[in-house]
């Protein structure tokens, strides 16, 4: 356990203040030990996988920061189709890599979400028309509320897997493993349109800026022409928003769901940016944009 941790390098933002306390979670005893004393000291416990989805305040975070590290991945065939067992702490190309190997594929679109497998699971990743929930069988939780913390497999009929949302973010669960089936296919084929996959993000999204993915879930009315009007990208555009700057923080020129750090942004900064945001398409579309990123 190291105390005073800063969580900046730690986010993709590159924002973030001090942890209290905060653990490098390999195995199932790491995270429940990590637990037990957040219980015991009566801190608040986090749990921090890649940090692409998270806006953590400049002041920090007042308890334990577990970060998901366990690396373990394992396959069993099932004939037509294979299981991939892996920790939460896997980042997806990863796990898509280790897929290929095993001569498995259809993973290639959800291969191209930063984070690792946890934090995935917490959302229900989604890319172009396919969902983390779709691939999901099983996952290994702790319910940090129950009185003897232990770990429980939950079926994939359990998970209340919806669009941004499972129960493991609506309980408040840890993820420690889970198992992903996919299909045995043309893997080269998969590697091909993987990299193709690849590409179509670094020219539609601003590559290579300090940023957190989409900050605002779609929202359900379509607002605009063709199906672009549930997109909050083009809400955003519409407003007029895309390049409006506040202290370090920037809406992208590129896409209009996406903010940046432009280097010295702070975490109130991102706040401001996201407060004009949501006032002036309320203004505009009479819609209340809602948070994808975690704002801690
Ligand atoms: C450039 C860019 C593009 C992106 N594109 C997409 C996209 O196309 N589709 C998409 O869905 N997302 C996208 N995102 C957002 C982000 O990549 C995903 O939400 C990703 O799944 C987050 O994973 P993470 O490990 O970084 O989670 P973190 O940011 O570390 O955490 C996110 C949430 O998950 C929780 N969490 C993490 N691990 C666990 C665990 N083991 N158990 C319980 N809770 C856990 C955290 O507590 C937190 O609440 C993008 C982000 C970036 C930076």
């Amino acid at each position: 356990m190291q105390e005073n941790i800063k969580l900046s390098k730690y986010t993709s933002f590159r924002i973030g203040g001090p942890a209290s306390f905060f653990v490098d979670a390999k195995t199932d005893d790491d995270f429940l030990s990590a637990l037990k004393f957040s219980k015991e000291k009566n801190f608040p416990f986090l749990v921090l996988g890649g940090g692409t989805n998270m806006l953590i305040s400049d002041k920090g975070f007042p308890g334990v920061v577990i970060r998901s590290q366990g690396r373990n991945l394992s396959f069993e065939d099932q004939g037509e189709k294979g299981l991939i067992i892996s920790d939460t702490g896997n980042v997806l190309p990863i796990i898509n890599q280790f897929a290929n190997q095993n001569g498995l594929v259809g993973f290639e679109k959800l291969a191209t979400v930063p984070g690792t497998l946890g934090g995935a699971i917490y959302n229900n990743a989604h890319w172009k028309d396919d969902l983390l929930s779709n691939h999901v069988q099983w996952v290994d939780v702790i319910d940090p509320t129950t009185e003897d913390i232990s770990v429980k497999r939950l079926d994939i009929k359990d998970l209340d897997f919806k669009y941004d949302s499972s129960l493991i973010k609506t309980k408040n669960l840890i993820a420690l493993r889970a198992a992903i089936l996919l299909p045995k296919g043309d893997v080269s084929e998969s590697k091909q349109t993987y990299t193709e996959y690849l590409k179509t993000r670094t020219e539609s999204q601003p590559y290579g800026t300090l940023n957190s993915g989409c900050m605002f879930q779609n929202v359900t009315e379509n607002l605009g022409p063709g199906n672009h009007g549930t997109s909050a990208g083009y809400l955003i555009d519409q407003a007029g928003l895309k390049g409006l700057k506040i202290g370090g923080a920037q809406i992208s020129e590129k896409h209009g769901n996406f903010f940046i750090n432009t280097g010295d942004a702070t975490s109130d900064d991102i706040l401001k940016l996201a407060e004009t945001c949501k006032q002036k398409v309320k203004e505009k579309f009479g819609v209340e944009l809602e948070f994808e990123v975690k704002i801690v």
